[in-house]
């Protein structure tokens, strides 16, 4: 890690040297406060440096490869509407494979394939065998390949792992209902005749939650859905199957998983999923030390800490994402000083929360996924609020994640497929995916235009999120520091907060309105502007110990040298 950090620094030095495109910035650290106000524009910036600036960020990159870090930007992926290879309009491996040099250039150190198995759904989340490929998404070849090219990227790639329950096609749950019915009536199920009949809930009575086997008085516990029949965690059979599951994808070099519907593992028993998790964590590492497990608990934060108490590497942290979160509540309250002043204060206290229950714990930030719809339109399509949204995830600490799509401010929303609509590569939509999940509703338009046109734009939002990744690659701290609200700076509309870690120190200041802020740093001379994000033309300038912050914009301080 101190090897990182070093090199960290030198590659620094070099990017703080060269200057960085119009929106975000990277400044020299050695320069103090009162004499580094003027930043490096696009316009005065050369050709050559850009070439220089383009190296010294992929190296920055390729530090990813270090296997002890496990603090990315990661990228959720469905493979379904990403990139489709071979014209029957739905996305496959080969199509993600042809969209890694993106990722790439994006500064995406990790993706997540959600489920990419044998399944009868187009969302994949009831699977039929956990040991294939779906044939809709390529082959096991298609795979190897995938994950080859994404190492030499030094992209970790993480699989969607649905254990809550399986798909009632399963072999597992087939066996068993072919079994339950051989049973003449009146006579119990034996687990030595079918070991599979303890994989799962029979009974013979129905209750909340179950559903009838067709035909019979049999009936098994399946709370999301009939054909998503839950399974017993208290099996020690299933559980070695689990085991076997992840050994079989780790063994291919997959890097981790996403566990799906953790909380729901035992529904509303939640020592008993904490007991889950940690035999997960620890099975896992005990097949690969450095695997990433990342888990979603949809609660609120003192039930993720909950959860954290199970030794788990990350969990998603939904009480700042999604439409309810803090990162968008901040952001519907902006220019208000009450609402803004508790953004500071929430994430110190989420994080000593989730510190305290695992010292290890890397917090798993996100604005959207696929199941809560696209973050543009929780600000009511706002561009600044946008962007400064995608700032506010990915200079949270731990391993953020960007949902598909959300670097280009697409919306989605309503039911399910339509916040999992084909990305919008090209406005003439011929370069992903032409046949969107059954019921999907896409727009005729969508507010900030396709990636094609966004990334010739200096102000787009892809370039915004470019940098922003950049900044939070280059200044490790942002990622794996520990949080306190600055409360010296932390007024106004300008929030402020500290990052504390073994790789630096750093202040992160955002002025979360649309008024030009002005902060006092003269308690602060041993600092230094390092970075600046904005969300137009008008960026954060030092004049003497005033720090100007315009509307939405992002300052970030160091330590001088
Ligand atoms: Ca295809």
């Amino acid at each position: 890690m101190r090897r990182v950090a070093s090199v960290l620094c030198l590659l620094l030095s070099v990017l703080i040297l060269v200057g960085c495109a119009r929106q975000g910035q990277i400044e020299h650290p050695a320069t103090a406060p009162e004499s580094s106000g003027a930043a490096v524009d696009s316009q005065e910036t050369q050709p050559q440096e850009a070439e220089r600036t383009e190296q010294a960020l992929s190296e920055i990159r390729a530090l990813g490869q270090s296997p002890d870090d496990l603090y990315r930007t990661w990228y959720e992926i469905f493979v379904y509407s990403f990139c489709d290879s071979d014209g029957d309009g739905i996305g496959d491996l080969k199509g993600v494979i042809s969209k890694l040099d993106y990722l790439q250039e994006l500064g995406i150190t990790g993706i997540w394939l959600m489920p990419i198995h044998p399944s009868t759904t187009y969302h994949k989340y009831n699977v039929s065998d956990y040991d294939a490929i779906d044939p809709a998404y390529g082959t096991m070849e298609d795979f190897d390949a995938l994950i080859s090219a994404c190492h030499d990227r030094g992209i970790h790639v993480i699989l969607d792992l649905v254990l809550n329950h399986t798909g009632s096609d399963h072999v597992w749950f087939r066996t068993a209902v072919e079994y339950l019915k051989s049973l003449p009536a009146g006579t119990a199920p034996n687990e030595s005749d079918c070991p599979y009949v303890d994989y799962y809930f029979f009974s013979n009575e129905s209750a909340t939650g179950y559903a009838q086997i067709p035909g019979t008085d049999w009936y098994y516990e399946a709370q999301f859905s009939a054909d998503m029949p839950d399974l017993n965690w208290g099996n020690e059979g299933f559980r070695a199957d689990v085991k076997a599951v992840m050994e079989f994808w780790l063994n291919k070099g997959v890097d981790g998983f996403r566990l799906d519907a953790a909380k729901e593992f035992y529904s509303g028993r939640s020592s008993m999923n904490v007991e889950v998790l940690s035999w997960l964590q620890e099975t896992a590492c005990g097949i690969k030390p450095d695997c990433y497990l990342v888990a979603e608990v949809w609660d609120s934060f003192q039930t993720v800490a909950e959860y954290y108490q199970s030794g788990i590497t990350s969990i998603f942290n939904y009480p700042f994402g999604d439409s309810t979160g803090k990162i968008v509540s901040v952001l519907r309250g902006a220019g208000q000083p009450s609402v803004v002043s508790t953004y500071a204060t929430a994430l110190e206290k989420a994080d000593k929360a989730y510190r305290a229950a695992n010292s290890n714990y890397i917090d798993a930030p996100f604005l959207s996924n696929h199941d809560v719809g696209r973050i543009a339109g929780f600000v009511s399509k706002d561009e600044a609020k946008t962007k400064l949204a995608g700032a506010m995830n990915l200079f949270m600490s731990g391993s953020a994640f960007v949902y598909y799509g959300e670097e280009i401010g697409m919306v989605g929303s309503g039911n399910d497929p339509s916040k999992r609509a084909p990305m919008y590569w090209n406005a003439a939509r011929d370069n992903g995916t032409t046949n969107p999940p059954p019921d999907c509703t896409i727009p005729d338009e969508y507010p900030f235009g396709s990636l094609e046109e966004q990334v010739t734009d200096d102000g787009s939002i892809y370039n915004y999120y470019r940098q922003a990744i950049a900044i939070r690659n280059a200044i490790p701290a942002i990622s794996h520091g520990q949080t306190t609200a600055e409360t010296q700076l932390n007024t106004g509309c300008v929030s402020a907060f500290r990052k504390t870690s073994d790789l630096g120190t750093c202040i992160v200041l955002m002025n979360i309105s649309d008024e030009a802020a002005e902060v006092d740093l003269s308690a602060y001379a041993d600092w230094t502007l390092a970075a600046k994000l904005s969300v137009n033309d008008r960026t954060a300038a030092l004049d003497g110990t005033l720090l100007n912050l315009p509307a939405y914009a992002v300052a970030v301080l160091v330590p001088a040298q």
